[in-house]
């Protein structure tokens, strides 16, 4: 079988599975993992960030990292498919006592007129105030699509002019970043804090991390304990982690080669596809799914008319030829 449903779905390699064994550990609630505070200084690093903490999940890095911008009877404004808003069962809400509103747009991108319209720090003794903004890059149910930097800039400008702070959700910024050849530097420059995840295109079991400043990271470190994420010799996930960021970087360009080929077999434009996700519309989705399954590829529905592919690290060149042609035949 060759799956598609998801970039979850990849297994540690013999190579990660071997720098996990040989990880240096210690208690990482105690402060004493040596390997989990390398992999926090090392994506901290990367995004110009003073800090960063690894979590079980990205969720929980979504949660720890919108709720050090916003305060419970406060709101963030996010795109309507987000996956804080979407995806989280509704943890924002139920954990911060945060509310939400959000702007559409079908490829999930930032409408600065539209957050302009939306934004409301401070209207009087009635209304929820605005303290946040958040983004997702690249956007998950808009098909993998890639946020332009020069948006993000109009954005943190705007926010920064009118006191508001930017949430990203980077769980695949990677992909952005090897997409667009933007460094990861410039992405953690138009935010005040950011999510991102280990365990979707990179490859590794387990981990995200929320990046930001010390003093954030200090409280949410406080937060994860209080919410169960308090993890002990946990170097053995961030050594996969490294052995990612060492490894599997770059090789996303081949997961996005694969993502276009599979879009031209399917009829949908690659010019349209900016990363490892692509997004085909079928009136017959369920069938298109079992029929695609029949002949040993499996892809996903995300909704009664639409079928999801998601190219990754366990999906090889021949992988991606085999399931081109299956899903050329099957898409008629
Ligand atoms: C996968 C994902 C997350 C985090 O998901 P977990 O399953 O909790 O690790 C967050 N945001 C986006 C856009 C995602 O695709």
């Amino acid at each position: 079988m060759i799956d598609l449903r998801s970039d979850t779905l990849t297994t540690p390699t013999d190579k990660m599975r071997a720098a996990m064994a040989r990880a240096e550990v210690g208690d990482d609630v105690y402060g004493e993992d040596p390997t989990v505070a390398r992999l926090e200084e090392r994506v901290a690093g990367l995004f110009g960030h003073e800090a960063a903490l690894f979590t079980p999940t990205g969720s929980m890095a979504n949660v720890l990292a919108v709720r050090s911008l916003v305060q419970a009877g406060q709101e963030v404004l996010c795109e309507a498919s987000a996956h804080i808003a979407r995806a989280e069962l509704g943890a924002h809400g139920a954990y911060t006592g945060l509310t939400m509103r959000t702007w559409i747009h079908r490829r999930g991108q930032v409408d600065l007129p539209t957050i302009q319209t939306l934004f409301a720090p401070d209207m009087g003794p009635f209304f929820v105030p605005t303290a946040a903004i958040s983004v997702e890059n690249t956007h998950n149910f808009a098909g993998g699509a890639v946020l332009p930097l020069q948006d993000l800039r109009d954005l943190r400008e705007f926010a920064t002019g009118a006191g508001a702070r930017v949430h990203m959700d980077g769980a695949r910024i990677w992909n952005a970043h090897v997409a667009t050849g933007t460094p990861l530097a410039e992405y953690g420059a138009v935010a005040d804090v950011l999510a991102v995840c280990l365990s979707k295109g990179l490859g590794a079991p387990v981990g995200s991390l929320m990046v930001g400043s010390r003093d954030a990271i200090a409280e949410a470190r406080i937060w994860r304990k209080r919410m169960g994420g308090g993890m002990r010799q946990v170097g053995i996930l961030a050594a996969a982690g490294l052995h990612a960021l060492d490894h599997h970087v770059e090789r996303l360009a081949d997961d996005h080669a694969h993502a276009r080929l599979l879009a031209e077999a399917c009829g949908v434009d690659p010019a349209t596809v900016d990363t490892n996700i692509v997004v085909v519309q079928r009136s017959d989705a369920a069938d298109f799914v079992a029929a695609a399954r029949a002949e040993g590829v499996l892809v996903a529905t995300v909704g009664p008319t639409a079928v999801r592919l998601v190219t990754h690290l366990d999906v090889s060149d021949a992988d991606a030829e085999r399931a081109a042609a299956v899903l050329a035949r099957v898409a008629g």
